[in-house]
């Protein structure tokens, strides 16, 4: 039986060992570890590849959308529209701030945010949206950035999962004010610990993520926020550095497998994923849906291949976020998406061979429940 992980960082490790020793060796030679040259680098090079004129390193992807509304601004009182089906740390993000997050539901065929439903949820509160990308799929930006243009809004992409992921030809992190990256080792770009971004074209907001970040310090022992600490170390950018010439080569291995499991799985009980037109995701999950998903997650891993839940229980329903109040069932399709979805494998360097068993068992697959 053939052995399908879920995912696996060594084909892109193996490649790229000498380039990561070198970064390791680079750093330790000059023995300076954060806030130095490879920072500077490394920020300079991920602003030119969104297309953004500024990227401050954070010290993960939380972070960075937390330290972005903040600079904004946003804070208690303020409401914050997110989607209903992403990471927890989109609305942690907002909670952080004070803020309060206010769950927008997805369109169940792309699994992002539905644009449709964004103005039905907007109130005098309302402060900034935050699209996420999710899966790697870019989410519709010309509506939202139209509802947020008409309501006054700030707009925050959640990048975390879409490095490089391209809407009518345009890079996301390049449509809003400010978007935040997370490169947590197993994201599309990653480091090998954690480590985040954001990238903005305003000068103003740039200087104020980065003093925020540095203890709210603009110079030296001279604070002006009360900030916090949450720095991009050196090495993390000197890695970052080695793999970002990498990702545009890691983003088309993913699409060629995504394309094949798009154009392959026939099965009736699997709904595939939806591609909106005129965009090109990066394929960070690729997510089934199955009405007898439990079932198929243990018959695949009967057979060797692991899968994941993304994410078996929606924000709304944790326990962490009870005092939102939110009854199950008031965001169905959230909660749908909890109950059916299944990402499959899906990483830089699988095989033909693995992608081929994949969609033979997928095909395969037959409801006994
Ligand atoms: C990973 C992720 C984050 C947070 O990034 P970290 O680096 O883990 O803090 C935020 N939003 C989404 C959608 C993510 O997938």
């Amino acid at each position: 039986m053939m052995s399908v992980p879920f995912v696996s960082f060594l084909p892109l490790e193996k490649e790229l060992d000498q380039e990561l020793k070198g970064a390791f060796e680079r750093v330790f030679a000059r023995s300076w570890y954060i806030e130095g040259q490879e920072l500077q680098a490394f920020e300079a090079s991920f602003a030119k590849y969104c297309n953004t004129k500024y990227c401050v390193g954070t010290g993960n992807g939380l972070d960075a959308l937390m330290l972005a509304l903040k600079a904004m601004g946003i804070g208690a009182g303020d409401e914050v529209i997110v989607p209903s089906n992403t990471y927890i740390a989109t609305a942690l993000a907002v909670t952080y701030v004070g803020a309060t997050p206010v769950f927008v539901e997805p369109d169940i065929a792309t699994f992002n945010i539905d644009p449709a439903a964004i103005e039905a949820k907007i109130t005098t509160r309302t402060k900034a949206i935050m699209p996420v990308h999710l899966y790697g799929q870019p989410c519709d930006m010309d509506p939202i950035m139209a509802i947020a243009n008409k309501h006054d809004l700030k707009v925050v992409e959640d990048c975390a999962q879409a490095h490089g992921a391209t809407y009518k030809g345009k890079v996301v992190g390049s449509f809003s004010d400010a978007a935040g990256f997370s490169f947590y080792p197993g994201k599309n770009l990653g480091a090998l610990g954690d480590a985040g971004a954001v990238v903005t074209n305003d000068q103003d907001l740039a200087a104020k993520i980065r003093a925020l970040g540095n203890y709210g310090s603009d110079y030296k022992y001279h604070h002006i926020y009360k900030g916090h600490n949450s720095r991009l170390d050196e090495i993390q950018a000197a890695f970052l550095s080695a793999k970002l010439p990498h990702l545009e080569k890691v983003n088309e291995n993913r699409r060629h497998i995504a394309s094949r499991y798009l154009s392959e799985i026939t099965n009736e009980l699997i709904r595939l994923p939806f591609v909106i037109a005129d965009v090109e995701p990066v394929w960070h999950v690729f997510a089934i849906r199955c009405d007898h998903r439990d079932e198929l997650a243990k018959y695949l891993q009967d057979n060797g291949i692991s899968t994941n839940k993304h994410y078996p229980i929606a924000i709304h329903m944790q326990e962490c976020y009870k005092d939102l109040n939110i009854a199950p069932g008031s965001l169905p399709i959230a909660e749908t998406i909890s109950a059916t979805q299944l990402s499959i494998p899906m990483y830089y360097g699988m095989t033909e061979q693995q992608v081929s068993y994949v969609i033979e068992k997928i095909n395969a697959f037959s409801c006994h429940g």
